[in-house]
């Protein structure tokens, strides 16, 4: 499955906030969005639009989208999945996307972001359940164990990850072991696990259309 290549710092910025794309970098007074509080391209700085009802529910569906790395097509599906789901669609589709072993890493603070999560699952360097699993989108249920195993220098990259993430709370859903390398599935999880703002309503109003 593909993912937008383009400048991460460059999504931020058309949506006007901060996603967390890149890591640390996103903590410090680097991070584009605190030096250009404007739109990227040519006309960033001076067109200033106001959206309509369709264009407030798009962008938020870009933001989700841009945030944990997925293209159209599949969080469409991600979508259609949640409606066929029992329970509040929004919820669900926040859910699904949580769950991806590449966010689940991010969370646990094993990788400084989604996209070094999605790193690290491709690189063969994860197992869940004692079977590597190199799919980034794989989604993890309760009780599932997920392992860094790797030897190579990724496991000393990992190592200063959870070093340098250890002050950021991870969610209830997850009990990490950070002297093993492992997490546990604890739950799914709920709403109040996004800790991002974000308005999933937009997106099944967008999709409803
Ligand atoms: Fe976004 Fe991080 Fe770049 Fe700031 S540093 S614009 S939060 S990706």
């Amino acid at each position: 499955m593909g993912r937008d290549l383009g400048p991460d710092c460059r999504l931020c910025r058309r949506e006007g906030e901060k996603l967390f794309l890149k890591g640390a970098r996103c903590y410090t007074h680097k991070c584009a969005v605190s030096r250009r509080e404007y739109a990227p391209g040519q006309h960033g700085i001076t067109k200033k639009t106001k959206l309509s009802n369709f264009g407030v529910q798009l962008r938020e569906k870009q933001k989700i989208k841009r945030i944990y790395g997925v293209l159209e097509t599949q969080f469409r599906n991600y979508f259609l999945k949640a409606t066929a789901t029992k329970g509040v669609t929004g919820h669900i589709l926040l859910q699904f996307l949580e769950r991806r072993l590449d966010s689940v890493l991010f969370n646990a603070g094993f990788a400084k972001s989604r996209t070094d999560g999605r790193q690290i699952v491709s690189h063969n360097h994860v197992s869940v359940n004692g079977r590597r699993v190199n799919i980034p989108s794989f989604m993890v249920k309760p009780n599932d164990i997920v392992e860094i195993k790797t030897d190579d220098r990724s496991l000393a990259t990992i190592k200063l990850n959870v070093e340098t993430t250890k002050e950021r709370k991870v969610p209830g859903w997850l009990e990490i072991d950070a002297a093993k390398l492992t997490i546990k599935v604890v739950r799914i999880p709920t709403r109040e696990d996004v800790t991002f703002t974000v308005n999933e309503q937009l997106v099944v109003e967008l999709y409803s259309r």
